[in-house]
């Protein structure tokens, strides 16, 4: 994957079968500190991306430079989902000052965000251009804490990976974010270790 030309669609995976999660995956190699790499970087980018992810409307977040201070906003949501979804997955407690950072988020969205009169009704982030994104997430991140789908929001198993999906096998089994990708890699190190018994196990992820 290209690291310098970000969000150009298909170059960000889209593999969370849900749009927060596919948020929170804009950082790949999670748990890699060699690796961690974040696909999102401008304002322009994260416009793309809102329209790739099906959460914004093509041209929705243009305007006059799509400010810098609301592209920071947008991910410091991530980064506090992310902390809050991370600690979910493993059982274990929520971290706090994140938690308390995705909950102002949610209520902040809903307090800007207006019905418009028309079916189906859906609740639309008031505010225009980058910001609407970050409200139209904030809700969408709203549902999802609220639903059943909560536990299935697994995380892939493969080592440094950290993304998360929407288990929507009827087991609960899948353990990959793609089969091709961190699936492949296990398959390759299983390989591996078959063909050299002696060697141990294969240090890392390979690509
Ligand atoms: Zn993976």
């Amino acid at each position: 994957m290209s690291e310098e030309d970000p969000a150009t669609a298909a170059d960000v995976a889209m593999i969370g079968g849900h749009p927060v999660l596919d948020f929170v995956n804009t950082v790949a190699w999670r748990h890699d500190d060699a690796r961690r790499a974040d696909r999102v970087n401008s304002a322009d980018a994260w416009a793309r991306w809102g329209v790739a992810a099906g959460v914004l409307q093509p041209g929705a977040a243009s305007g006059p430079a799509t400010d810098e201070s609301a592209r920071d906003a947008l991910v410091e949501l991530r980064e506090a989902l992310w902390a809050v979804l991370d600690a979910l997955v493993d059982d274990r407690p929520l971290p706090q000052p994140s938690w308390e950072s995705v909950h102002r988020a949610l209520v902040d969205a809903r307090a800007k965000a207006v019905l418009p009169a028309k079916l189906p009704l859906r609740w639309q982030p008031a505010p225009p251009g980058l910001a609407a994104l970050r409200g139209t997430l904030a809700l969408q991140a709203e549902q999802l804490l609220a639903s059943d789908d909560l536990r299935r929001v697994h995380r892939c198993a493969g080592p440094g990976c950290g993304w998360f999906f929407l288990d929507r096998t009827r087991a609960g089994t899948r353990r990959w974010c793609s089969s091709g990708d961190c699936g492949n890699r296990d398959r390759a190190r299983r390989h591996y270790a078959r063909k050299h018994p002696s060697a141990g196990p294969q240090g890392g992820p390979g690509s």
